[in-house]
């Protein structure tokens, strides 16, 4: 006879990390999502074997999302996608995205335009095109670039655009965000009606 556990006795109750939802898990599980926000999270460790503070402050490997104009946290970045839209500039097909950090954590914080990443259906990588490199994608464009790279001490805010050049021919899978060490990431899902 099959060892019987009953398992409705192990769910565990926390907040979904970004819209604050209240979640009923299984402590088993190493992934949920919210029922709220739809969001999906990957976590690096089953929910019974974190302890009560990791609980009340999850900290997801990985997010996956597939709205904009939300704040996620990532280690221990928060970001927000505020617009993403595919232009035509200079015969380029151009994948551009709005983004915004804020520092509410209590330490400077490293903003790389190379955090952001798209990859297509292949798995193939596009990141944003610098500004000196094509700088009609963005003050050419009415769009302020977001840098380089950019210090943000606690309390700052952080926006700029980045622009990707994308074949035409190319299905685009998703956009990554990571940061922090090791790194955790957020996946914003891409399948959209691109034209
Ligand atoms: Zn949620």
């Amino acid at each position: 006879m099959p060892e019987h556990k009953p398992n409705a006795s192990n769910f565990i109750t926390l907040q979904c990390p970004t819209c604050g939802a209240g979640l009923q898990v299984a402590g088993e599980k190493n992934q949920f999502a919210c029922d709220h926000c739809g969001n999906r999270y990957l976590l690096d460790r089953k929910l019974e074997d974190l302890d009560v503070a990791e609980r009340e402050h999850l900290e997801p490997n990985v997010t996956y999302t597939h709205q904009i104009q939300q704040w996620l946290r990532v280690a221990e970045y928060e970001v927000f996608l505020h617009s993403i839209s595919v232009e035509t500039v200079k015969k380029e097909r151009v994948l551009y995205i709005d983004v915004a950090y804020r520092n509410q954590s209590a330490m400077a914080l490293k903003c790389r335009h190379d955090q952001w990443i798209v990859f297509d259906k292949e798995g193939y990588t596009y990141e944003p095109v610098k500004d000196y490199n094509f700088p009609e994608l963005y003050e050419g464009n009415a769009k302020r670039y977001l840098g380089l790279t950019r210090i943000i001490t606690p309390g700052m805010r952080l926006r700029g655009w980045l622009g990707f050049l994308v074949p035409p021919s190319t299905t685009l899978e998703y956009l990554q965000f990571s940061g922090g060490t090791p790194a955790k990431t957020v996946e914003f899902e891409l399948q959209l009606k691109w034209s």
